[in-house]
């Protein structure tokens, strides 16, 4: 399926979304003695598994007709969703109106202006107080719904249920055809749940014993809501971005997990390091959280099963956090000594 993809001419930048690489992870799998693969979704135009959502969200907007040329697409999110529609919305000529907590990374928010979005910086609130950022989103599209002629749409990818599909109509059958139907688990974080309840709800259908689990940073819901019934957040809180969900949403209702794993930033961010240093790959802190909850899940089930996880997104879009030395001291997270060395090495020129 790769090789015929890689063949194909894309239209545009909307069918370059997906088709990602599915990468072994060299130092997990040979740790665990199970195959771990890795989703190569920073690999997207967008750099993040968000595209997919973002295409899928306005694919179907204009499809439902609430979207017409020079329409208005709005949405709250941590940074990628954002970075996906507006993408998109560019390429299908529309604009975007982004909310964000303005604790999100500097690199997510310039590359939104980049892509043209129009940017709503907002204080990160929690989402019971009307000031959360998904809350002002919601109002804000609602309010623009009156003046704009050509649509607005408010995408709300923690209730559109337009976000699980794009998951179940391609990562979920990606992945099933890039092993070939051999896959024993998978696993991942939750943002707005959309691609675990999307690849999760393919992937049995395909294979009735698969295993499916959920790796959860602290501070979350989402680790006692699938291990003890019930979304109450656990203690602590967690630097990663685009993860950690408080609540059950319609994104969530209906998803069936079989294990759930808390993973702690100490965990999640020695993967990130090694990653990079010894396997070429760049990727950011959901990720640590990812394939550090696949390492559980590998080690569960024993030698000789396969295991696939996200790479959710690229690491230079947290070059100011998680690859910032002072930045990690000043959680009291761990700073490995090739990231405080790493500088540009100066060569005397010759004169000329
Ligand atoms: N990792 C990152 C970096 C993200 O931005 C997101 C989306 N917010 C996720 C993981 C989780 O994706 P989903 O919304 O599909 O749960």
């Amino acid at each position: 399926m790769r090789i015929l993809h890689l063949m194909r001419i894309d239209n545009d930048v909307v069918e370059a979304i997906g088709n990602t690489p599915l990468i072994k992870l060299k130092r997990a799998s040979e740790a665990t003695g199970c195959t771990i693969l890795g989703k190569a979704e920073f690999m997207n135009p967008g750099q993040s598994v968000k595209d997919r959502a973002g295409k899928q969200m306005i694919l179907e907007a204009e499809k439902r007709g609430d979207l017409k040329p020079g329409g208005l697409v709005v949405e709250g999110t941590a940074g990628n969703t954002g970075i996906g529609l507006a993408i998109v919305a560019s390429a299908r000529g529309y604009r975007t109106m982004i909310v964000i907590p303005e604790t999100q990374s500097r690199e997510k928010k310039d590359m939104l202006r980049l892509c043209g979005a129009e940017l709503v910086e907002v204080p990160a609130l929690p989402y019971s107080n009307p000031n959360n950022y998904q809350h002002i989103a919601r109002r804000l599209a609602d309010e623009l719904r009156e003046s704009e002629p050509n649509g607005v749409l408010f995408a709300d990818q923690w209730n559109n249920l337009d976000n699980p599909k794009a998951h179940y109509v391609s990562t979920g059958p990606e992945i099933w055809e890039q092993t070939d139907g051999k896959v024993d688990g998978f696993i991942c974080s939750i943002g707005t749940g959309g691609t675990l309840a999307g690849v999760s709800a393919f992937l049995r259908e395909k294979n009735k014993d698969i295993v499916i689990g959920v790796a959860d940073p602290r501070g979350a819901a989402m680790y006692e809501l699938f291990k003890n019934g019930v979304a109450k957040p656990t203690a602590g809180g967690s630097i990663t971005e685009g993860i950690g969900l408080g609540r059950v949403t319609p994104v969530i209702a209906d998803a069936r997990v079989d294990e759930a794993y808390l993973v702690p930033d100490e965990e999640a961010v020695p993967v990130i390091y090694d990653l990079l240093e010894h396997e070429g790959l760049c990727l950011g802190g959901s990720t640590g959280v990812n394939v550090a909850g696949a390492i559980r899940l590998a080690r569960q089930l024993g030698p000789g099963h396969t295991v696939v996880t996200i790479l959710c997104d690229s690491g230079n879009r947290y070059q100011s956090k998680l690859f910032n030395p002072d930045f990690m001291r000043s959680k009291n997270l761990p700073v490995p000594q090739w990231l405080e060395r790493r500088s540009t090495v100066k060569v005397p020129l010759a004169e000329v």
